[in-house]
């Protein structure tokens, strides 16, 4: 058993807690307080980011209910974080494994080229706070997360520990104050004033490993698609279930918003094009690739992970015009909504909605079923199209029969008025 260990601060890495272990000992050698720890043990794996057994190794050894694994695991690890986007029961499945001590390989925590070029973060801001609250500074875990660059709660550029050997982390102590009173050396993140996009990149990432658990993939539907599709990055095709993306318009949109380094880091160059359309199906585990294109679409982590599926805009501006009642013809409402007849009969049977053109057209009083053939040189047929695209009619054969009973109509009121005069007379 343990006779103390430090009450994790909010948000604390739980490496910054074992750190603060060290220093309340009094042990000299880093061993010694790896050997109390974990039971004899000579190496753990101490600087993780991603739970592993040391979380319940502790807990075992200290009075029940004093700390919870659980809890320990979502919020003083990136576990959530790296489990965003997987559904509910996996995460579920996943926490009990951890909690229970057993090694959980996920494949959401990338392989990052420069992994070694990592290096633990803190905010100065977040530093004279939790001096002022606390009495000393810590590691917050959410500033470790691999593309934060910005503290959330003050928006400005973390400070990275030049020095830290990342592998050395896993078996020594460095807390946050012991590092500042040696003075780093430490740099920032980034220089000047910090764009908006990187702030909302920010706190997108935040969001990640700080929202609620539950807030999972909704594996019916991706409402991070749908907003993407309803601005003008989808496509549509005949799958009948799922959203489809435009995956080259989005990826330029992405280099346009954050720059060729940052995409390539997060999706890789052009031929990862099709990797964008699996967010449509929740099929990406890395959190950053949902991140830059939340960002993108100018959406909430609420709305993302909501259990409320979005309505998608072109499935809405069917519905009001099939309530609509006016008279509309196929072709009018594929123009109005902006898309090809075929495309249109895909959204139909994807959203099943009845073809509502044809069902005003069946009326018996509307029943058209006798055609007249009407052969036209090119200069006439040139002209007919012309007439009917100024006129808005968008069917020719729709346009030339309109015209032609207007026509009729008009001769016989003339006649008819002509008789009443001769009649008068
Ligand atoms: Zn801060």
């Amino acid at each position: 058993m343990l006779t103390f260990f430090p009450t994790p601060y909010p948000g604390e890495w739980w490496y910054s807690v074992l750190c603060r272990y060290h220093i309340r000992s009094g042990n000299e050698k880093f061993q010694s307080t790896v050997r109390e720890l974990f039971h004899g043990r000579t190496y753990v794996s101490l600087g993780i980011l991603f739970s592993n057994s040391t979380i319940p190794a502790i807990v075992s050894q200290l009075p029940a209910g004093l700390l919870c694994s659980e809890r320990l695991v979502q919020e003083h690890t990136l576990f959530r974080y790296y489990t965003r986007c997987f559904s509910y029961a996996r995460k579920r499945e996943l926490l009990e494994s951890v909690c229970l001590g057993e090694k959980v390989v996920i494949t959401s925590i990338r392989k990052f080229a420069d992994v070694k070029e990592w290096k633990p973060r803190f905010c100065p801001g977040c530093v004279s706070d939790d001096r002022q609250r606390y009495g000393e500074a810590y590691w917050h875990i959410g500033h470790q997360i691999d593309m934060m660059r910005i503290c959330p709660a003050h928006r400005c550029w973390l400070y990275q520990a030049e020095d830290i050997n990342t592998v050395h982390l896993d078996y020594q102590f460095v807390a946050l104050e012991s590092y500042l009173l040696r003075e780093g050396p430490y740099v920032a993140c980034g220089t000047g004033d910090i764009p908006p996009r990187m702030l909302d990149l920010a706190g997108v990432l935040y969001d990640y490993y700080a929202i609620p658990l539950e807030k999972s993939a909704t594996p019916d539907y991706s409402n991070l698609a749908i907003s993407l599709s309803n601005q003008g990055y989808g496509t549509i095709t005949s799958n009948p279930r799922h959203t489809i993306l435009n995956g080259k318009k989005v990826y330029q949109a992405l280099r346009t918003m954050f720059g060729g380094d940052i995409v390539e880091g997060v999706y890789g160059d052009e031929k990862a094009i099709p990797l964008i359309n699996r967010v449509c199906k929740w099929g990406m585990a890395v959190p950053e690739r949902y991140a830059l294109l939340q960002v993108l679409a100018g959406i909430s982590s609420e709305v993302v992970f909501s259990k409320e599926r979005l309505r998608d805009s072109l499935e809405e501006s069917l519905l009001e015009l099939r309530n609509s009642r006016t008279e509309v013809e196929r072709a009018k409402v594929a123009a109005q909504l902006g898309i090809t007849c075929s495309q249109l009969s895909n959204l139909c049977r994807k959203y099943g909605i009845e073809p509502f053109w044809r069902q005003r057209t069946v009326g018996k009083e509307e029943r058209r079923d006798v055609a007249v053939n009407l052969h036209l040189n090119s200069q006439e047929y040139g002209l007919l199209q012309k007439a009917a695209q100024d006129h808005g009619e968008s069917e020719l054969a729709v346009y030339a029969r309109k015209v032609l009973i207007a026509a009729i109509s008009q001769s016989n009121e003339i006649a008819n008025t002509d008789e009443d005069r001769v009649t008068k007379d």
